[in-house]
């Protein structure tokens, strides 16, 4: 975990160091670290010296936090999949993110899967010593993923008994959201929302320059391959090289194909998601993942506003439609 979050800091620092590449009118800009969701939570407010707006940042990340992690007691969705099968009330939060979660899984043809939970636990990839499970431990457990065993009712959601959920895949775009609107209520006029890789810019930086925001060098953990320079936009990736084992020379990482039980075995190393919401972002950026490049693709192309950068493990780049246009190369930034 220490070693994740040292990479994390050096990534999120990397991006800090490009975003303070162009000239600012003023000083007027607070950063925060935290380490929250199972990661490294970055906040930045622009335009403004209260303290007390990230203040309240960071308590919104924890209330969100207490909802919505797999492991914590009490939660909603520790409820959820502690509850036998019978139906369990839960925050307007949670019920909207479910929503949202099972739409991606229509989607995406079960690509994205928010019932992954078992299979999740099983490998239990960031644990001490993780190890490959058997063929008989991945078929039990899988046996227990379909999205479609999933009810839920206004604010009430009942699992299929057997079952539990896993919102990780999407749930630090909702939460990212939400700080955007936060930000936006407390009258700040630009912010850098980061969690983790997932971030999310909102409004501009006090001189009316939008963010550069890094795209990480697959392995490389303080290297970018290239930015973009966006402001209300979200940029997120799923990558192969966040958390994952090695064994037998091979790497076995956390993005799994709910049709195998394991994780995806494709040519992929990462994909970021430029688009106006850091929740589709989030979910999106796993969904294409596990797709491949092809049907990846072909699903962004049809999104409008939503665009894809595949990193390839052959260290090519594949852009969906206009998103190479606005590619900042690393050699063209300063
Ligand atoms: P992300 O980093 O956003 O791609 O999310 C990866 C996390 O989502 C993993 O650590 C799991 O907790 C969960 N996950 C893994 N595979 C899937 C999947 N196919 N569908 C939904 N969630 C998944
Ligand atoms: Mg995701």
């Amino acid at each position: 975990m220490r070693k994740k979050l040292i990479c994390a800091l050096a990534l999120i620092f990397a991006c800090t160091a490009l975003g303070a590449c162009s000239p600012q009118k003023n000083d007027s800009r607070l950063t925060r670290h935290g380490e929250m969701l199972n990661t490294v939570v970055t906040l930045t407010t622009y335009g403004t010296d209260d303290e007390a707006i990230l203040d309240g940042a960071f308590e919104l990340c924890a209330e969100y936090e207490a909802i919505l992690s797999r492991t914590a007691e009490g939660s909603d969705i520790y409820r959820i999949n502690h509850s036998g099968g019978e139906p369990v009330a839960i925050s307007d939060a949670t019920a909207e993110l479910i929503g949202l979660a099972l739409d991606y899984a229509e989607l995406s043809g079960g690509a994205f899967d928010p019932s992954i939970e078992p299979i999740v636990s099983l490998w239990d990839i960031t644990s001490e010593s993780p190890r490959v499970p058997g063929d008989d431990e991945i078929n039990q457990a899988l046996s227990r993923v379909d999205w479609r065993g999933i009810t839920l009712e206004g604010n009430t959601v009942t699992l299929r008994p057997g079952m539990s959920m896993d919102l990780g895949a999407i749930a630090k775009g909702y939460i990212a959201d939400r700080l955007r609107d936060y930000f936006s209520d407390a009258g700040v006029t630009g912010a850098l929302i980061n969690l983790g890789g997932n971030v999310l810019t909102y409004g501009k930086k006090p001189d009316g320059s939008p963010f550069t925001v890094g795209v990480q060098k697959p392995f490389a953990s303080n290297e970018v391959i290239g930015a973009y320079r966006i402001s209300d936009m979200a940029l997120t990736t799923s990558g192969i090289y966040e958390r994952y084992f090695e064994q037998d020379g091979a790497i076995y990482h956390h993005i799994m194909d709910p049709k195998t039980g394991r994780p995806v075995q494709n040519d992929v190393y990462s994909v970021t998601i430029l688009s106006p919401h850091s929740v589709d972002g989030d979910a999106l950026s796993t969904i294409c993942f596990v797709l491949g490049a092809d049907d990846g693709l072909a699903l962004i192309n049809s999104m409008d506003g939503i665009y894809a950068v595949y990193c390839m493990a052959d260290g090519s780049l594949i852009f969906s439609e206009g998103a190479e246009a606005e590619w900042i190369d690393k050699s063209r930034l300063q």
